[in-house]
């Protein structure tokens, strides 16, 4: 069985084409700039050289349809025709209280993705473009949305519930809900399997660290707690966005210069985070690191900062969980920077957490790299939201 997974952005869409029967990529693309001058598609064919078609794009409905006209072509297709495709899988940010799980999409699922544009106001109305760009092009085929904000769903009330008035929850929804939900489901149910742990009991923690950054609890695989809130600003030092400030700080900063509440919060989620903190150096962890060895004195420290962040969330959430079993490191720092890796587990000694460097260093793969004495197991897990989403998609058509 074949499964289309999109990923829509407002004027891009990413996809991959994946084979279920061994779960292997057929094809995988990206649309960018639709609605805007320059449209482009670049299509990757595995086993077949990369194919660029530039043709305008105004809307999501032409992208898809040039994506089926690729994946179908005579030259550089992977399929004889679109039938072959069973279902589409969509990634969708937010279903605010709605959905806790995957759910194929009808008119209700529809409203609901609608209803919460307020709550994801960047992705959800890409998101429903996507799915109904799918419809139109593809009609009669089974879409299914797999929510970001889902995995957070299982949370406590304790740790969802913000200490602001109740009032808020209650007429607007405001609470945490975490996001990277299907990389954190994804990362710990393969940590479990792969660490050979307990999989109704296990206590894990995933470090989903890329350029957005965001931490996860979960016993038996459901999500007890995680860093990210309302939207994600909130938690971890990322490449650009702040995570956690006293809120007093938006306020201090906005009487001084003079700025509104829009512009505030386009600094805390675009110039803050390593990028702000390193006076501009760079959003990319592999530039600080870079300015932090040649002695940046601001990069050093926001390459420590992050790391610190990092372990002392850690350590709130073992005592959230009283104990923890495995923690996996994923995403584009957390899959690589082998240094990264080494200092955030240096602050976790008291765990009894004992990290092996030799099997430490290494990237990309499936890797336990504590060491056999190591009272905790430590673990490199690559991320794969799109396959998670292509097995959400085929659990439920
Ligand atoms: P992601 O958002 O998951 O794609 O992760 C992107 C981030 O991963 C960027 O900040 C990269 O600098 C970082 N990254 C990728 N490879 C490495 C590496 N070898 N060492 C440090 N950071 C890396």
């Amino acid at each position: 069985m074949k499964i289309l997974v999109i990923n829509c952005g407002s004027s891009s869409l990413k996809y991959q084409l994946i084979d279920m029967d061994n779960e292997s990529v057929i094809a995988k693309g990206l649309c960018e700039r639709i609605g805007i001058e320059g449209s482009k598609l670049t299509h990757k064919p595995t086993g077949k050289s990369e194919f660029v078609v530039e043709s305008p794009m105004p809307d999501h409905s032409v992208a898809i349809q040039l994506v089926m006209d690729a994946l179908s072509d005579a030259d550089h297709g992977v399929i004889a025709s679109t039938d072959e495709i069973s279902a589409i899988g969509h990634r969708v940010l937010h279903a605010g209280m709605i959905y806790s799980d995957s759910i194929v999409v009808n008119e209700d699922v529809k409203r609901v993705i609608r209803e919460c544009f307020d709550l994801g106001p960047l992705h959800n109305p890409a998101n429903l473009m996507g799915i109904e760009a799918c419809e139109k092009v593809m009609p009669g085929k089974p879409n299914v949305a797999v929510f970001d904000t889902a995995f957070g769903m299982s949370m406590p009330e304790k740790a969802y519930t913000y200490a602001i008035p109740h009032e808020y929850l209650e007429k607007y929804s405001v609470r945490r809900y975490g996001f990277h939900g299907t990389s954190h489901m994804f990362v710990s149910g393969e940590a479990i399997k792969f660490g050979g742990l307990d999989p109704e009991k296990a206590k894990v923690i995933v470090c989903h660290l890329g350029n957005g950054a965001s931490i996860s609890a979960s016993i038996g695989g459901k999500c007890v707690d995680t860093s990210m809130g309302l939207t994600p600003l909130e938690g971890l030092i990322m490449g650009t966005r702040s995570g956690d400030v006293d809120p007093a700080v938006l306020q201090f900063i906005m009487n001084k210069e003079g700025l509104d509440i829009n512009q505030m919060l386009n600094i805390l989620n675009k110039k803050s985070g390593v990028l702000g903190m390193s006076g501009g150096v760079s959003s990319d962890f592999r530039d600080i690191a870079k300015a932090a060895e040649e002695g940046n004195h601001l990069a050093e420290v926001a390459l420590d900062a992050f790391r610190y962040r990092v372990a002392k969330y850690i350590g709130a959430y073992t005592a959230a969980m009283n104990g923890v079993d495995a923690i996996a490191f994923t995403a584009g720092v957390g899959e690589n920077d082998v240094e990264t890796r080494k200092a955030i587990c240096e602050y976790l000694g008291y765990l009894g957490v004992e990290i092996d460097d030799e099997a430490n260093n290494c990237r990309g793969k499936n890797q336990v790299i504590s060491s056999k004495d190591s009272k905790v197991k430590v673990m490199l897990i690559p991320t794969n939201e799109e396959l998670a989403i292509a097995r959400e998609t085929l659990a439920l058509v």
